[in-house]
């Protein structure tokens, strides 16, 4: 129960990252009705800034586009007042990941106490060291527009998708700290988010694309393998 909180992804299957079953269940509809409604209102706001931002970093390894790429995907909250301005790491409930719930719930940092992170939506107290802060996949292009299409739902519809190349060995820097998180693991992983974008998919950009009628996980390969 100490998994640290840079989790290897050969532990997240392809089946994990696949969207919800045809057959739902009144509950899943309920939720895909909310999901529709949360979309709309997105969608309605031309002048919209995105909550959130969904972070890709690709290695330096990134090969063809039907080859398996290593890449590191994390969550922040879109610079606020609160914090003068800058980002705010999130983390993801562990529940699922973990197999205790189906929970993935997002969790802000108020969620952490002195007993841990309170999950917010399943109420679940975590070890910190627990709770998702990046997630790690080898993953051909396709499969990658698949994760950031999954995210972009979870993640409420309202993020910037930013892109980045690390040159270096993403995998073994998270392999070393899945093992033993490390200081210097943690400092390597936060000289990546110093890194500058390669690109960005600002979500005023994806709502035009959507409402141009685009298939939105084409458009995120698109931007992906640009
Ligand atoms: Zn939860």
């Amino acid at each position: 129960m100490s998994a640290p909180n840079s989790r290897v992804s050969d532990a997240i299957r392809y089946d994990d990252v696949r969207a919800e079953p045809i057959v739902l269940t009144p509950e899943q509809a309920a939720e895909v009705a909310k999901r529709a409604e949360a979309l709309k209102k997105v969608l309605s706001d031309s002048k919209i800034n995105a909550k959130y931002k969904i972070e890709v970093v690709f290695g330096k390894a990134r090969g063809a586009v039907d080859v398996p790429t290593p890449g590191m995907v994390s969550f922040w909250l879109n610079g606020s007042k609160f914090h003068g301005g800058g980002d705010e790491k999130l983390y993801l409930c562990p529940g699922r990941t973990l197999k205790k719930s189906d929970c993935e719930a997002i969790m802000p940092a108020f969620s952490n106490t002195a007993d841990g992170s309170i999950c917010p939506s399943c109420g679940t107290i975590w070890k910190s060291e627990n709770t998702i802060g990046e997630l790690f996949f080898n993953l051909p292009m396709r499969k990658w527009a698949e994760v950031v299409h999954r995210y972009f739902r979870l993640f409420e519809y309202h993020c910037d998708i930013y892109l980045k190349f690390a040159p270096l060995d993403i995998r073994s820097i998270s392999r070393a700290q899945a093992a033993k998180t490390t200081w210097e693991g943690s400092k390597k992983l936060a000289n990546v988010r110093e890194k500058r974008a390669k690109s960005i998919y600002p979500l005023r950009n994806i709502i035009k694309d959507i409402n141009a009628g685009a298939d939105i996980e084409k458009r995120f390969y698109a931007f992906l393998v640009a």
